[in-house]
């Protein structure tokens, strides 16, 4: 695989960072997940327009406008072949001169690491026509999660804790509200209504979750962001969650009781056929 990194595509065995790089020592760093269907890329513009505001809100400067980061994508898009897939993109604060809590001089070169994650068969996922298994755990992360950082690890605890449990993924629970997946928004359907939690900073503001709102209420779809309890939840005709990996993927079973049916329902599958149409048609 060719991989890019501050300036070079090389070989992803000659690409290195520094373990001075505050991405390393602490988590001092922002990241991006873009889908690639057809060779092209999912909403790059939503991608670009987050990350610069994960960038503002840490005081963290880009090494690349959009422009050429548009271009890194393409480029690696291209080198690798990638027809349907992932490219992961991570900018840190870079390596200071030692470990120091203070962030390093403002001259200090941030780092920016690309590369892609080849996945046939993304859109076509088995998934989609079975539905996902949830448990529910305790939201335990930081307070600033519409930041996309890469402090990821209480989310792969909350991964281990589903597949410990039989399950795919967990929902995380704050004062008896769910917030989202972990790595992914979550809904739910009740009467044909749409239910998501509103946008602030208890959650990432997913792209994906922009346009499948925006797609819904297009078709006329009733959609409400508020706060959800698992119990509604529980309770509900149709659950579902939305990521760049993942577009629309249905949840049919939460805490081991079904929901709904315990098979996909109709307002999920709907939408991610208009997400997956949408998305095709418009991608660069
Ligand atoms: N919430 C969290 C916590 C996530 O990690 C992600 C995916 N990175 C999402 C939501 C979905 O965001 P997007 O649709 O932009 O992939």
């Amino acid at each position: 695989r060719t991989v890019y990194v501050n300036g070079q595509y090389l070989p992803e065995e000659e690409a290195k960072v520094s373990i001075f790089d505050r991405g390393f020592l602490f988590a001092d760093g922002v990241y991006e997940v873009t889908s690639v269907l057809g060779g092209k890329l999912v909403d790059f513009a939503g991608h670009a327009r987050r990350l610069e505001r994960s960038l503002t809100e840490l005081d963290m400067a880009s090494p690349v406008d959009m422009d050429e980061l548009l271009e890194i994508h393409r480029q690696l898009v291209e080198k690798n072949e990638i027809d349907e897939g992932l490219i992961y993109l991570q900018i840190t604060r870079g390596a200071a001169a030692d470990r120091d809590f203070a962030f390093p001089p403002e001259d200090t070169p941030p780092t920016i690491v690309l590369f892609t994650q080849s996945k046939p068969g993304l859109a076509d996922s088995p998934a989609a026509r079975t539905g996902i298994k949830v448990i529910s755990i305790e939201d335990q992360r930081w307070g600033r999660r519409d930041i996309k950082t890469v402090q990821l690890l209480y989310p792969s605890m909350g991964k281990m804790m589903a597949k410990a449990a039989g399950a795919d993924d967990a929902w995380m629970v704050e004062d008896g509200f769910v917030t989202e997946g972990t790595s992914n928004n979550a809904y739910i359907v009740k009467n044909g209504t749409i239910i998501t939690r509103h946008l602030g900073n208890e959650i990432l503001h997913g792209i994906t979750r922009a346009a499948v709102l925006r797609f819904a209420r297009e078709a006329q779809m009733t959609v409400e962001e508020r706060p959800f309890t698992i119990d509604e939840a529980k309770d509900a005709d149709e659950a579902f969650i939305t990521s760049a990996s993942s577009f629309v993927m249905p949840v049919v079973d939460m805490d081991g009781q079904a929901i709904g049916s315990g098979a996909p329902g109709p307002v999920s599958a709907r939408l991610r056929e208009i997400y997956l149409d949408e998305m095709r048609k418009a991608a660069v």
